[in-house]
C-alpha cells in the first residue's frame, strides 16, 4: 500500500481507513422484493457514500483503475465524493464511462475494479460500484448535464444495434462533430440492458434518460430494422451515403441442450422468457397481462448459472412461482453470474440444485411439460475452459416435477449481418474479426465490437469495444487512412 505523494484530502490515517467497515447497500427486504420488480438496492445516502469513500487507500498505482476496461478513474473520483464535491466525481467518472448508472449497477466488480482494491488483502474492498451508481444517481436528481456542441464534420456514421457497445459508439462520436443514426431491430432500444436485465435490477427509466441525452446530443434512432434484412451494410456504405458503420449486433441467438423433450409446451429459451417479461410488459402484471407467463402457483426451474439464468428465475419468483429452481451442472465456485446476484437470488429463497442437469424433459402426453428428468454431478479434471469439468453420477437420476423450464445455458452470433455483408470476415463460431486494438474488421470503413465479436461477454467489456471503436472511427474519418490509423484520445462526456 502506497500512498500518493499529494497531500490527502481524506481526514482519516492509511490505519484509520481500515478500521472502517463496508458501508451496506440498503436494499429492500427479500420477503417483500421477491413480490415485486421495483429495484433491488435502494442507493447510497450522501453520507453513506462519504463514510464509503473515506476507506480508499489512495494507492500510488491503484490496481482498481487498470483493472477496469474503460479505465475508470476510481482514486480522483472518490476522493471527490470524500470531500462532498459529487457533481465533480460525475464529472471525473464520465471522462471514462458515458453510462455509470448503469456500470455502477451490472458491473461485475469483483471480475473488474472492485477485485483488485487493494482493501481486499485484509478487509471487504471499496465499494467502487456502489459510489460510481451514487454519483450517477446524485447527478441525475440535481438534473444538471451538459450537452456539448461540437462544429459538424459533414461525416455520417450508422450504428447496428442500439445496445451498450453500439450506444457508446453513438455517444462518443456525435461529441466529435460526426451525424450518428443509430438503427435497432427491435422496437425498443437499448439492447440487453432493456430486454434482457430486468427491472429490478436496472431500471428501464435509467435506459431512457440516457437515450433522451444522447437524443438532445443530436444521436438520431431508427427501430424495427432489421439490417441485412431491410437494409444491408453495403446499401447503408452506397446508397445511402454513410462514411463509416459500426456492428454491434450482440449475441442474441439462444443455445438449446438438444435433450429429448425440449420442444414441449412450457420449455422456454432465456431470451423468450426474459424478452417476455421485459418488453412485453409481463413484469407490469397485473396492470399487464401476459397469459403465456401467468406463474402463479407453478414451479418453475431455470438450467443455466450466469446472471441471465438468475435473472429469469428471479423474475419467474416476483411473477408468483412457487418453487423456483436453478439447476446449475457445477458447484458454487464456478457460477458465472455477479456474486451480489448469487447472493440476492439465495436471499430471496431461491433453490440452487447445485450439480444437477436435466437430462430429459417429460410431458404429460399431450405435449406440456411435467418434469425434468435429472442427473446429479461430480467435478472431474479441468476442461478447455480451465473449470472442473462436471461428471454424472451413475444411478443418480431422478425426476424434478415442472411446469416451467427456462433454458439459459448460453447465446450465439446471430448470422444476418455477416451472412448478407460479403469479405466480412467471421471465425469459425461465427463471430465478427474485429481488430482487438482499433475495432476494424475486414472490411473497409466497417468496424465491429461487444457480444458480436467476443461471444456473450459484459456491459463494460462492450462499452469499452464500443470507446475503441469510437476513436478508430474517428480517426479514419479524418485521414481516410484504413491501414495505419492512429489512436485519438477520448472524447470528454
Ligand atoms: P446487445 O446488448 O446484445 O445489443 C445488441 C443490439 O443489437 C440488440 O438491441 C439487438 O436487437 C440489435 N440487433 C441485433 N441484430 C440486429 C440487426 N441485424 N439489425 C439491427 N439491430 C440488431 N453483463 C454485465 O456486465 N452485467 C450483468 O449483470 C449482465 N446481466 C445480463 C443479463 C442478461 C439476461 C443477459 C442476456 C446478459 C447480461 N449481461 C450482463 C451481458 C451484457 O448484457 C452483454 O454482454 C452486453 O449487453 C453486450 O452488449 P452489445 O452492445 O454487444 O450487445
Ligand atoms: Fe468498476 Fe465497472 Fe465502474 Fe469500471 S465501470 S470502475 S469496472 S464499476
Amino acid at each position: 500500500m502506497s500512498p500518493t505523494a499529494k497531500k490527502s484530502l481524506n481526514p482519516l490515517s492509511l490505519k484509520e481507513r481500515i478500521k472502517v467497515p463496508r458501508q451496506l447497500m440498503p436494499e429492500q427486504p427479500a420477503e417483500v422484493r421477491a413480490h415485486n420488480f421495483s429495484e433491488v438496492n435502494l442507493g447510497y445516502s450522501p453520507e453513506l457514500a462519504q463514510q464509503e469513500a473515506i476507506r480508499c487507500l489512495e494507492c500510488a498505482k491503484p490496481t482498481c483503475t487498470v483493472n477496469c476496461p474503460v479505465g475508470v478513474k476510481v482514486k480522483e473520483f472518490v476522493e471527490l465524493i470524500v470531500i462532498g464535491d459529487f457533481l465533480g466525481a460525475a464529472a471525473k467518472i464520465r471522462e471514462d464511462n458515458v453510462l455509470p448508472a448503469i456500470t455502477g449497477r451490472v458491473c461485475p466488480q469483483e471480475d473488474h475494479c472492485e477485485g483488485k482494491c487493494l482493501l481486499s488483502k485484509k478487509v471487504k474492498p471499496l465499494g467502487i460500484g456502489y459510489l460510481e451508481r451514487f454519483v450517477a444517481d446524485y447527478e441525475k436528481r440535481m438534473g444538471t448535464h451538459i450537452v456539448p456542441s461540437v462544429p459538424p464534420t459533414g461525416k455520417k456514421v450508422a450504428v447496428v444495434g442500439s445496445g451498450p457497445s453500439g450506444l457508446t459508439v453513438a455517444g462518443d462520436l456525435i461529441q466529435r462533430g460526426h451525424k450518428v443514426r443509430v438503427f435497432e431491430a427491435l422496437h425498443e432500444l437499448g439492447g440487453v440492458l432493456v430486454y434482457g436485465i430486468p427491472e429490478f435490477r436496472l431500471p428501464k427509466q435509467i435506459i431512457r434518460e440516457q437515450l433522451d441525452y444522447m437524443r438532445e446530443m443530436g444521436v438520431e434512432f431508427e427501430t424495427d430494422v432489421v439490417v441485412g434484412r431491410t437494409v444491408t451494410i453495403d446499401e447503408l456504405i452506397g446508397e445511402e451515403g454513410y462514411d463509416a458503420v459500426y456492428i454491434g449486433t450482440g449475441a442474441g441467438l439462444p443455445q438449446f441442450m438438444n435433450i429429448p423433450g425440449e420442444h414441449f409446451n412450457g420449455v422456454y429459451s432465456a431470451n423468450e422468457f426474459l424478452t417476455r417479461i421485459n418488453l412485453m410488459k409481463a413484469y407490469k402484471f397485473p396492470t399487464y397481462d401476459e397469459p403465456m407467463l401467468d406463474l402463479q402457483g407453478r414451479d418453475v426451474a431455470v438450467i443455466g448459472g450466469g446472471n441471465t439464468a438468475l435473472d429469469a428465475i428471479r423474475s419467474a419468483l416476483r411473477l408468483g412461482a412457487r418453487k423456483a429452481y436453478v439447476l446449475y451442472r457445477r458447484s458454487d465456485a464456478e457460477m458465472p453470474a455477479r456474486a451480489e446476484e448469487v447472493h440476492h437470488a439465495r436471499q430471496e429463497g431461491i433453490d440452487f440444485q447445485m450439480l444437477t442437469a436435466p437430462v430429459e424433459f417429460l410431458s404429460d402426453g399431450k405435449g406440456w411439460l411435467t418434469a425434468a428428468r435429472c442427473v446429479r454431478m461430480e467435478l472431474g479434471e479441468p476442461d478447455a475452459s480451465g473449470r472442473r469439468r462436471p461428471v454424472p453420477i451413475q444411478g443418480s437420476e431422478f425426476n424434478l416435477p415442472l411446469s416451467v423450464a427456462v433454458i439459459a445455458i448460453g447465446t450465439s452470433a446471430n448470422p444476418i449481418v455477416q451472412s448478407t455483408t460479403p469479405g466480412l470476415g467471421t471465425n469459425k463460431r461465427g463471430y465478427i474479426q474485429a481488430s482487438e486494438e482499433t475495432q476494424r474488421t475486414t472490411r473497409k470503413g466497417v468496424f465491429a465490437g461487444g457480444d458480436i465479436v467476443t461471444g456473450s461477454a459484459t456491459v463494460i467489456l462492450a462499452m469499452g469495444a464500443g470507446r475503441r471503436a469510437a476513436k478508430s472511427i474517428h480517426d479514419y474519418l479524418t485521414t481516410g487512412n484504413w491501414e495505419t490509423a492512429q489512436e485519438s484520445p477520448a472524447p470528454r462526456a
